[in-house]
Order: C-alpha cells, then structure tokens, then sequence
C-alpha cells in the first residue's frame, strides 16, 4: 500500500518538476516529421529544432505509422507524397485508432491541386501547407495547432 506504481521510493523525489511558464508549456513538445525528400526534411528539421522542438522522423508510409505508435508524438507534420503507403492513407489509418483520434496533423504536399486541401482534410488531417514550404508560416502553424490542442484537453 502507499507505494506509487511500484517504484522505490526515493525515486519518486528524483523526478524534475514542470515550472509552467505562462504563455508556454513547460514540456518539449514532439513532433514526428514524415518525408521523404532528404532536402525537405533537412530544412524542417532546421526549422523545428530552432523552436526546441523534440523531433521524430520517419521517410516513408510504414515507418510513419511504426515511428506513431511507437513515439507518441503530439503533433505530425505529414507529406503526402510518400513511398510504401502515401500520407492520405496513414493519417486515415492513424485516426482509426483512439490514441490518435485528435493528434494534430499538418498535410504537407509539393502539387498543390486544386481539391488536395479537401482530400487532406476529408482524410484526417487539420491543416495543410503547400510546398515549398514557408519558413515563418510552418512554426506558426505549428505553434496555433499545439496551442489549440492544450485548450481542448484543459
Ligand atoms: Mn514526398
């Protein structure tokens, strides 16, 4: 009885305590980028990381849903265009499942079609960014989504 989850007990002192800073979550918040293009991931990876972002990658369709399951990212930046199995179809996979029913998913693709914003949408995904993409709009949007998630689980 009285003994949390098991652990011994002085460890549970050694656990580091949030500072909730106002404005800001004080946990990093992880972000799983799939893409395939080596030079599009480098420049994400570039622009997240500046934000101090903790990042997962993944490069094709069924690395994606293996790095999901297994990272639990809070946000997925998500390619369309993909090897394997393409990104409409993983963020419809993904969403299948109750862990990632509201996970925030940005679309990102390279032909921006006319209907391609709807399919993204009507797969799953809550944002779309067409390539090439926007240094200054992709972590804003990021920021916006991760902010509105916060709201909905508080
Ligand atoms: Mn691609």
């Amino acid at each position: 009885m009285g003994r949390e989850a098991g652990l011994p007990l002085p460890y549970r002192w050694q656990q580091p305590v949030n500072h909730i800073q106002e404005g800001e979550t004080a946990m990093k918040k992880k972000i799983l980028i799939v893409e395939d293009n080596p030079q599009n991931m480098r420049l994400v990876e570039m622009i997240l990381r500046a934000k101090n972002y903790t990042l997962l990658r993944a490069t094709d369709g069924q690395e994606a849903l293996d790095v999901a399951r297994g990272g639990r990212p809070d946000l997925i930046l998500m390619d369309i265009q993909l090897p394997k199995i393409d990104g409409l179809e993983v963020t419809r996979r993904l969403r299948k499942t109750k862990a990632f029913r509201r996970i925030p998913v940005i679309a990102m693709t390279a032909y921006a079609m006319k209907g391609d914003k709807e399919k993204a949408i009507e797969a799953g995904c809550d944002a779309y960014l067409s390539k090439p993409i926007n240094t200054r709009e992709l972590p804003r949007v990021i920021a916006e989504m991760l902010r509105q998630r916060q709201k909905v689980k508080a």
